[in-house]
């Protein structure tokens, strides 16, 4: 449907702007979940008396989400079984990052190019 010539024919910056906006949306779909913040393993002694595994020094692995609210450092445990979960959340997290820093540039961009486009309004 898009082709080389449709600026000459469609409305300027509605077609460039919703073009934009659905490529956006696409890849904003792709990127649910997405996450900001960074997992860390803590190895903590639990509470149970002589627990073999505390007395030998080992204590016990878990999960902390560490992120930032408000401004606060703030961490939360997280379920082992949501571990593979949140990795993939916070790939999708910088890849969504990666997509805003592109999008200013690429808004100029487009910007520029209806301006100067020689059939213009
Ligand atoms: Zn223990």
């Amino acid at each position: 449907m898009y082709g080389m010539n449709d600026t000459y024919y469609m409305p300027h910056s509605n077609s460039i702007d919703s073009r934009l906006r659905q490529n956006f949306l696409r890849q904003l779909q792709k990127l649910w979940p997405a996450i900001k913040g960074s997992l860390s393993e803590v190895r903590k002694p639990c509470i149970r008396p002589n627990c073999a595994a505390c007395a030998r020094g080992d204590k016990h692995p878990s999960c902390i989400l560490s992120f930032t609210d408000q401004g606060r450092r703030r961490c939360m445990y997280v379920p082992a079984e949501l571990v593979p979960q949140l990795q993939q959340a916070l790939h999708n997290g910088r890849a969504l990052d990666a997509l805003l820093y592109q999008l200013g540039p690429e808004l100029l961009r487009q910007y520029r190019q209806q301006r100067d486009a020689p059939n213009s309004d």
